[in-house]
């Protein structure tokens, strides 16, 4: 079944991808704020109990004012910023697998199977 194609964002597809695949080309500070954000996100959907995140989070934070000058101000162009640079430095240690015919970027490396438009490649 195709996901709703609608949800579909290029930058922030990139950032997931880049974080399941190619962690090690974050820096130590990016991880550090991409394990906020999706502590934030989680508590959000409330799969964490907000005080547990909180602690989790200042464990991150772990005293830094410039991370925590980060999470305080625009972390989506943060992070958005940082796959930028991964692209633009380190384009050829990653290979960006997208759908020959709708062109977002699929699950995995892998895949010859695009869950956004259901085109295969096999
Ligand atoms: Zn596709």
């Amino acid at each position: 079944m195709a996901e709703d194609s609608e949800d579909y964002h290029d930058d922030t597809a990139l950032r997931w991808y880049l974080n399941a695949y190619y962690p090690h080309l974050f820096s130590d500070e990016e991880r550090c704020v991409i394990a906020i954000a999706v502590l934030r996100n989680k508590q959000s959907h409330r799969e964490t109990p907000i005080d547990h995140a909180k602690d989790d989070i200042e464990s991150y934070i772990n005293g830094s004012d410039r991370i925590r000058q980060i999470i305080e101000g625009d972390i989506e162009s943060y992070l958005d910023d940082a796959a930028r640079r991964i692209i633009s430095q380190k384009r050829e240690d990653v290979f960006i697998n997208r759908c020959p015919a709708c062109q977002r970027i699929v699950r995995t490396p892998v895949a010859k199977q695009c869950l956004w438009c259901g085109h295969d490649w096999h």
